[in-house]
């Protein structure tokens, strides 16, 4: 990489000379952040259609976010879970009221978040169920994080490459597929009774903006129901407002015993939490814990975004604005039809299938589009995922999407 200047001080050649590079990153260095406005240190400014990757919830520098990290700091942030924090009791009972939940754990991460639904439902299967050697089924091409345990439940090889031995207990079926669900559990508990739970996206993000099928999501909670094993939805990126309902399984009309949330939850200040229904709230204490977990400080962050997605009613900006844009992206797909093959999405989590069989990847056009001052994300090679703030402005998506129309046109593709 050439050195780009990102400060005064500091090229990107310095920073990979002190930061592992376990990324692959665009040479640009962001310094500050309004709304969807976004500034890089050289002052050109971008439309910001990723959100810190479907996190930045309210968009930058939002005044009531600001307001209430800025007092809960000064008052108090962080003393551990040794002690009762009211700020994390206000959050759960605003979570418990908003979703099928009753009870919930926080910590910092959606890694973390699964990993506390994978112990959960371990505990369960030994402690209620009776199997010795659970198995949790995930679905392929999902994404559940980056530790031992999440890269395992992850369905893609490509994660897992170099890091085995992998967790065991862990086995995978194509997402979508009513006959492989049924299969794989018979085929796990043919000798003894094995198949734990059941953990997918209600619509899968990193996997390419997969929405879930009703027909099959209906299933799932019937085999569960039926088997009395668990039913566990990863809503790290989709749930919290951006699939325009407060959590995406309520788009497939079934509801979970226990989900995971992160990204958006405190609007881009870490955390974590699991989430389950009373009968499976098994953990005792010492089961399970987190030094940060829940701390003062991003409590008050993630209910000045809970509050100011209700008290707004943002979410029915989340559908308007979702509605416009898969609009547009329709648009485009059918102009260029052998190169957009697919739009899809909910809300304001939305993805743009380019055509597998030619040689364009997501990268190539994500690079351009920043060329013309507009930040989107890929979802895997060959999806352009868009996931903006949900506070968007009807004009703002206009002029994204006008954005990505000359970074399209700027790729010399022909209709
Ligand atoms: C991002 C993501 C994770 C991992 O979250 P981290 O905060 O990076 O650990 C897990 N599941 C889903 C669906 C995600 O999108």
């Amino acid at each position: 990489m050439t050195p780009e200047t990102l400060t005064k001080s500091f090229t990107s050649q310095t920073f990979d000379h002190y930061v592992m590079e376990t990324y692959g990153r665009f040479p640009i260095a962001i310094e500050r952040g309004k709304g969807c406005r976004l500034w890089d240190t050289e002052g050109k400014d971008y439309l910001d259609l990723v959100a810190g990757i479907a996190t930045c919830t309210l968009g930058h520098g939002h005044p009531t976010l600001i307001k209430a990290v800025t007092e809960q700091i000064a008052k108090l942030h962080h003393v551990s879970n040794l002690y009762y924090i009211p700020e994390q009791g206000e959050l759960a009972q605003w979570l418990v009221e908003h979703s099928c939940a009753d009870r919930a754990f926080f910590c910092n991460s959606g890694a973390e978040a699964n990993e506390a639904a994978i112990k959960l439902a371990r505990k369960y299967a030994h402690t209620v169920l009776n199997i010795s050697n659970p198995v949790i089924l995930t679905a392929k091409a999902s994404f559940h994080g980056r530790t031992l345990a999440t890269i395992t439940a992850t369905g893609q090889p490509k994660y897992q490459k170099h890091f085995d031995p992998l967790v065991p207990g862990f086995a995978y079926v194509p997402y979508n597929d009513l006959e492989a669900i049924e299969s794989a559990i018979a085929q796990w508990n043919q000798d003894e009774p094995r198949v734990a739970a059941i953990l997918v996206e209600p619509l899968q993000g990193e996997g390419g903006v997969c929405p879930g099928n009703l027909e099959y999501f209906l299933r799932l909670r019937k085999i569960c129901d039926q088997a009395g094993i668990l039913l566990i939805f990863d809503e790290v990126q989709v749930g919290v407002g951006r699939s325009g309902k407060y959590w995406g399984y309520e788009n497939l009309g079934v509801e979970p015993d226990i989900f995971t949330s992160a990204k958006g939850l405190a609007g881009g200040i870490p955390i974590g939490a699991m989430l389950c229904r009373e009968f499976c709230d098994v953990f005792t204490p010492g089961d399970h814990a987190s030094t940060f977990g829940g701390n003062p400080f991003v409590c008050s962050a993630a209910l000045a975004v809970l509050n100011t997605l209700e008290q707004e009613d943002i979410l029915s900006n989340v559908i308007a604005r979702g509605e416009q844009i898969r609009k547009h992206l329709r648009a485009i797909a059918s102009e260029f039809p052998e190169v957009f093959t697919e739009v899809r999405g909910w809300g304001l989590i939305n993805g743009l299938q380019i055509n597998p069989e030619i040689d364009l990847n997501a990268i190539e056009i994500v690079k351009s589009a920043m060329k013309e001052g507009l930040l989107i994300a890929p979802a895997g090679g060959k999806v352009l995922r868009f996931v903006p703030p949900l506070i968007i402005s009807d004009a703002e998506v206009e002029e994204g999407m006008e954005k990505l129309k000359s970074a399209i046109a700027s790729q010399g593709i022909n209709n």
